[in-house]
């Protein structure tokens, strides 16, 4: 890498500067403050550190962490990578990350959906990673489509190379105008979002349908395309195919995933991943070993002990969030839900709504949370039967000692990794 200029190692020093007294003083992790401190002292701060570097772009509804953390494994194979890693994926969250890897061939970035068109005009990003896109907390589905026509202006007439989910319409549409499209047949979950064609707003003819697939079976989960009825927007051919357990590659031959993180949500960022891989040059025979040795992301499907209850740790932000915890709680355990309704939450819980908790029936089911009573009466119109704990704690304390699944939407999440120590 071509050494920066001394205004802009100067900005990037005291940004570091920042993020350590940051981190010394309690206040976080540091990554944020130290990019504000660096972008103040040099705007051009993040283009400059970002030339000159292999940069891979990653944003999505869900998956964004996951996925970036699956990329940075499978690239380390080809050298160092600077990443982003505990999600602050604003710019001063990638100043600070590309920042603190300054001699880093790699960079793989999340990148907050609305932040998209910035980030990538800034950076010149060779490569973008587009997952899917669906209502997040109180953003309603014409929100979303404002969002991937943004995509689609920012991508059109750049030389980027998109890798996209040519299974979610939406994000089709939002990848279309890319020079070079890569297409990943990687599945969508959740349908709510997707029953208008975003071209012509007539009707999205789907391969499944319903309950935002709760209740298809495997067959009609597996076919994934669509066409709309009314003009020529269709899903395009997939270069690579997420096949239940395995991956397809371009050439025909199949990769079981064997992955230690768990559920389809995963397989299906790990499918991505792999593509991305490619596109820099590492085949899935070296990349897949790379993606099998990731167990959790930033706390996410970690297992806490206390007091012989081994409570696994899922996140759900929002109601696609929800089907794919769903998809990895074992019906077998019991299961404590924990929603809160701070400013990272969004303060209006009528997402809760959208969700189809009947799956839950059968399991000991216990609410807490600041919204519990929000949640106990979906659950109860739902009929859903369950038990209202006044706390974390106390929901723990009424299980009996063995396996528990906690999901919990954000704030919650975070409070109960700080209580039970920050376990990455
Ligand atoms: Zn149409």
């Amino acid at each position: 890498m071509s050494q920066l200029p001394l205004r802009a190692q100067l900005a990037s020093a005291l940004g570091r500067t920042a993020a350590t007294l940051s981190r010394a003083t309690g206040r976080g992790d540091g990554s944020v403050i130290g990019g504000r401190v660096g972008l103040m002292l040099e705007p051009d701060l993040l283009r400059k550190l970002a030339a000159d570097r292999k940069l891979v772009l990653v944003s999505a509804t869900n998956g964004k962490t996951t996925t970036t953390r699956l990329i940075t494994s499978a690239l380390q194979e080809l050298g160092d990578v600077a990443t982003n890693a505990f999600g602050a994926n604003m710019p001063a969250g990638h100043v600070s990350a590309l920042a603190s890897s300054k001699g880093a061939p790699y960079g793989v970035l999340e990148v907050d959906e609305k932040y998209l068109p910035e980030v990538l005009d800034t950076t010149e990003a060779g490569i973008v990673c587009l997952m899917n896109l669906s209502r997040d907390q109180m953003d309603r589905a014409a929100e979303i489509w404002l969002l991937a026509q943004k995509w689609r202006r920012a991508l059109a007439g750049r030389p980027a190379h998109v890798i996209a989910n040519c299974d979610d319409p939406l994000v089709t549409w939002g990848a279309s105008t890319a020079a070079r499209v890569t297409w990943v047949a990687a599945g969508q979950r959740w349908r709510e979002d997707s029953w208008c064609c975003p071209e012509c707003g007539g009707p999205l003819d789907r391969a499944g349908f319903g309950n935002g697939g709760q209740n298809l079976t495997a067959a009609q989960l597996a076919d994934t395309s669509w066409a709309c009825r009314e003009c020529t927007f269709h899903r395009p051919e997939p270069n690579w195919v997420l096949d239940g357990e395995d991956v397809i590659d371009p050439r025909g031959q199949r990769w079981r995933l064997d992955l230690q993180l768990p559920g389809q949500a995963n397989r299906a960022n790990a499918a991505v991943a792999l593509a991305v891989a490619e596109t820099l040059g590492l085949d899935p025979g070296r990349a897949l070993p790379r993606l099998r040795t990731v167990t959790s992301v930033a706390g996410r499907y970690t297992t806490v002990e206390r007091e012989g209850r081994s409570l696994r740790l899922l996140l759900a932000k929002n109601p696609a969030g929800w089907l794919e915890a769903f998809d990895v709680a074992d019906p077998a355990l019991p299961i404590i839900l924990s929603v809160n309704a701070q400013g990272p939450d969004g303060r209006d819980t009528s997402w809760l709504w959208d969700v189809d908790y009947r799956i839950l029936r059968g399991r000991p089911v216990l609410v807490t949370g600041e919204r519990r009573l929000d949640l106990a009466l979906r659950l109860a119109v739902a009929e859903v039967p369950f038990q209202l704990c006044e706390s974390f704690e106390q929901a723990v304390a009424v299980l009996a000692p063995g396996k528990i699944d906690v999901i919990a939407n954000y704030t919650a999440f975070q409070q109960i990794r700080a209580e039970f120590g920050r376990a990455v």
